[in-house]
C-alpha cells in the first residue's frame, strides 16, 4: 500500500477522469536506430515536449480541483466540478485535443525518460476517453458521487490557517446542491453495490460536514458557515433519500445493473489500467498456474516443519490440511497489541542494513522514513500499515510509514490481525511497505523527478516493485532461509496471487460468492474477515485486484530476460538500480528501454 495522499485505499474518491489509472498496452514502436536519429531533432522534440507537459499540467490542475487538492495543490480549492453531461463533453473534447498534441511529437525522438512519459500520458488520455465513453461508471456507480475527500483534505492538511482553509471549504459548500443535482441526473440503472455503498460513505459525508462545523466554531466562524451547512446537509440527505426510493425501485423491478464487469469491458479496462504487454485471460491463467506451484512449495516447507511443531502427531493426508494447520500454528507467534507499532519501528534499520550488507540496491540516508502512528483521519480503511509520500509540490516534506496502533480496534479484531501480521508476516509486511519495497521504489523515482510519473505513475509497477522485492529479500538471505518465513510468504503471495484469479473469476467468469468465499478461507488461508472483506472489494472494484501480481509477473520476467542476455554479467544490484530509475512507469515501458540497452 502507497499513497501520495492514500493510494491504496480501496475507494478513494478522486474526480472522474484523472482517477483512471492509466492507459493502453499499445506503445509506440522501440526507437531502435537512435544513432541515426539527428541530434537536432531530439533536442527539438525533447524542448516540445517539456512544455507540452507543462502547459498540461498546470492546465489540468485547474481543471480538476478535486484532484489538484489530492495533489497538495490549492490554487483552484474553492472551485468543484460539477458532473454533469457538458463538463463530460468537455473532457472528451479536452482529452482529443491532447491526444493530438502528443501525436504531432515524434515520440522516438525523445529521452528514455521522456519518452516514458510520453507513453505514460498518451495511456492516460486515451483511458479517460474510455472511462466516459465506454465503462460509463458515471451512471451506474453513484459511489463516485461525494464531497466528503477534498473537504475532509482541506480540513485537515495544515497548509495555510484555518481561516483560509475554511473559507475555501466555504466556496465549495455552496456547490454542494449542484453537485448532487447533476449526479441524480447521470444515475442510469445503477448496480445495487454501488448504491448500497453511496448510502453508506453519504453518512460519512454528514460526519465530514459535522467536523467542519465543529472546526468553525473552534475559530469563531460558526456565523458565517452555519447556513452553507445547513443547505449542503440537506442536499445529502435529499440525495440520500433519493439513492432509497431508487434502489428499492430496483429491486422491484429487477432492473439493476450487475457489478460484474463481464469480458469485453474487463479485457478493456485492463488494458488501459495495467499496461501489460499481456491481457487480463493471461494473466489469469498464468495465476492459476503459479498458485499450484506456491501449494507444492508451501507443502514442502509444511512437510519440513511437522515434526518440530507437532510432535508425535501423524502428518495429515490432505496438502490444504497440512498447510493450514502449519500456518494457523505459526500465526500464534505473535507480539502484544501494545507493542505492535514499536515492533515496527525497530525493524526499520535492521532491513535497511541488511539490504546494504548484501549490496542489494542502493540506499538514501538523507531520506529517511519516518514510521508514525497513523493519524485519525486516514484510520478506518481497514489498511494496517501505508506509506505516505509527499506530493511532487511538497518535496522537502518527510515520507510516512504509517501504522494503526491495534488498540484502535476491538478486542477481538485486534486479536485477528495480531495473529495475521504474526511475527514472521510482520517481516513481509515491512518489505513490502517500507525497505526495500514502496518507500525505498519512491527515493528512486525521485532521484529523476519526473512530474508525469510522480501524478500519474503505473499501479502496477509501483504494487509489482513492492510484491517482487519480498521474493529480492528473501531470495538474498533474509531470514537465514527458515521455512517458516518462507512459508508464511507463501500465503502471502497466495493471496497476491487470489487477487487476480477471483476479480477474473468473478467479473469475467460469473463466479459466485460462495465459491469465491471458499476459495479464500480452505486454498488461501485467509482469515473470515479478510475474505468478506474482499469479496466487497471485488464487487465494488474492478481490475485493480490484479495489479500486483501483474506487476510482479512482470518483473520476475524481465529480470530472467536480462540475466538470459546478459549470462555471467547479470548483476542483481545494476538490475534493481536500473529498473527503478525510470520512476512508476509501466513495467512493459521499462523492460523496452531495459532490453534495448543490453
Ligand atoms: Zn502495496
Amino acid at each position: 500500500m502507497i499513497s501520495f495522499a492514500v493510494r491504496c485505499a480501496a475507494l478513494i474518491l478522486l474526480p472522474l477522469v484523472l482517477v483512471a489509472c492509466a492507459g493502453d498496452a499499445v506503445v509506440p514502436a522501440p526507437a531502435g536506430t537512435s544513432q541515426s536519429a539527428s541530434q537536432a531533432e531530439s533536442v527539438a522534440a525533447n524542448q516540445r515536449f517539456d512544455q507540452f507537459v507543462e502547459t498540461f499540467i498546470q492546465a489540468a490542475l485547474d481543471r480538476s480541483p478535486e484532484w489538484a487538492i489530492y495533489q497538495g495543490h490549492y490554487e483552484q480549492a474553492g472551485q468543484m466540478t460539477i458532473p454533469d453531461a457538458a463538463w463530460r463533453q468537455a473532457e472528451l473534447d479536452y482529452m482529443d485535443g491532447l491526444l493530438a498534441q502528443l501525436a504531432a511529437i515524434d515520440r522516438d525522438r525523445l529521452s528514455a525518460d521522456r519518452g516514458t512519459d510520453h507513453d505514460l500520458l498518451s495511456n492516460r488520455f486515451r483511458s479517460s476517453r474510455f472511462y466516459i465513453d465506454e465503462l460509463r461508471a458515471w451512471a451506474w456507480q453513484p459511489s463516485q458521487y461525494n464531497v466528503a475527500g477534498p473537504l475532509s483534505l482541506l480540513l485537515n492538511t495544515e497548509f495555510a490557517p484555518l481561516e483560509e482553509r475554511l473559507e475555501l471549504v466555504s466556496q465549495r459548500l455552496a456547490q454542494v446542491p449542484a453537485y448532487y443535482r447533476a449526479a441524480r441526473l447521470n444515475l442510469d440503472h445503477p448496480s445495487l453495490e454501488h448504491t448500497e455503498l453511496a448510502l453508506g460513505q453519504s453518512l460519512g459525508t454528514l460526519g465530514v460536514l459535522e467536523d467542519i462545523r465543529a472546526r468553525a466554531d473552534e475559530a469563531g466562524l460558526a456565523d458565517d458557515l452555519d447556513g452553507l451547512l445547513d443547505d449542503a446537509r440537506a442536499a445529502v440527505t435529499h440525495w440520500m433519500s433519493e439513492l432509497e426510493s431508487l434502489q428499492e425501485e430496483l429491486v422491484r423491478t429487477g432492473t439493476a445493473r450487475s457489478f460484474r464487469l463481464g469480458g469485453a469491458l474487463y479485457e478493456k479496462k485492463f488494458r488501459h489500467d495495467i499496461q501489460a504487454g499481456f491481457g487480463a485471460e493471461e494473466l489469469y491463467r498464468r495465476a492459476l498456474a503459479e498458485k499450484e506451484r506456491l501449494l507444492q512449495a508451501m507443502d514442502g516447507h509444511a512437510r519440513s516443519l511437522w515434526s518440530q511443531y507437532f510432535s508425535g502427531q501423524p502428518l495429515p493426508a490432505d496438502r490444504l490440511e497440512r498447510i493450514g494447520r502449519m500456518i494457523d500454528r505459526l500465526s500464534d507467534d505473535h507480539g502484544t497489541v501494545e507493542e505492535f507499532v514499536e515492533n515496527i519501528r525497530r525493524q526499520i534499520p535492521e532491513l535497511e542494513a541488511f539490504v546494504r550488507e548484501v549490496d542489494l540496491l542502493d540506499q538514501d540516508p538523507d531520506k529517511p522514513l519516518i514510521v508514525r502512528e497513523t493519524p485519525e483521519y486516514m484510520r478506518g480503511t481497514g489498511a494496517i500499515a501505508s506509506v505516505s509520500a509527499p506530493g511532487p509540490f511538497n518535496p522537502g516534506a518527510n515520507t510516512y510509514y504509517n501504522v494503526t496502533p491495534l488498540e484502535s480496534y476491538g478486542e477481538e479484531l485486534a486479536a485477528s490481525y495480531l495473529r495475521e501480521y504474526n511475527n514472521w508476516m510482520v517481516q513481509i509486511l515491512n518489505i513490502h511497505e517500507a525497505i526495500p519495497g514502496h518507500y525505498t521504489q519512491l527515493v528512486h523515482a525521485n532521484k529523476s523527478p519526473s512530474l508525469v510519473k510522480s501524478l500519474f505513475g503505473n499501479g502496477a509497477m509501483i504494487e509489482g516493485w513492492a510484491v517482487y522485492s519480498e521474493r529480492a529479500m528473501l531470495e538474498a538471505g533474509w531470514g537465514n532461509h527458515a521455512p517458516e518465513l518462507q512459508l508464511m510468504h507463501g500465503k502471502w503471495l497466495l493471496r497476491v496471487v487470489h487477487n487476480t484469479i477471483l476479480d477474473y473469476a468473478v467479473h469475467v467468469l460469473g463466479m459466485e460468492q460462495d465459491e469465491a468465499l471458499r476459495l479464500m478461507r480452505q486454498e488461501a488461508f485467509q482469515e473470515e474477515s479478510e475474505a468478506t472483506q474482499k469479496w466487497r472489494r471485488i464487487t465494488l472494484t474492478q481490475v485493480q485486484l490484479t495489479s500486483y501480481y501483474a506487476g510482479y509477473a512482470a518483473i520476475v520476467d524481465l529480470r530472467q530476460q536480462l540475466a538470459n542476455v546478459q549470462g555471467d554479467a547479470f548483476n542483481i544490484k545494476d538490475f534493481h538500480n536500473e529498473f527503478l530509475s525510470y520512476g512508476s512507469a509501466p513495467v512493459a515501458s521499462i523492460a523496452r528501454m531495459m532490453l534495448m540497452r543490453h
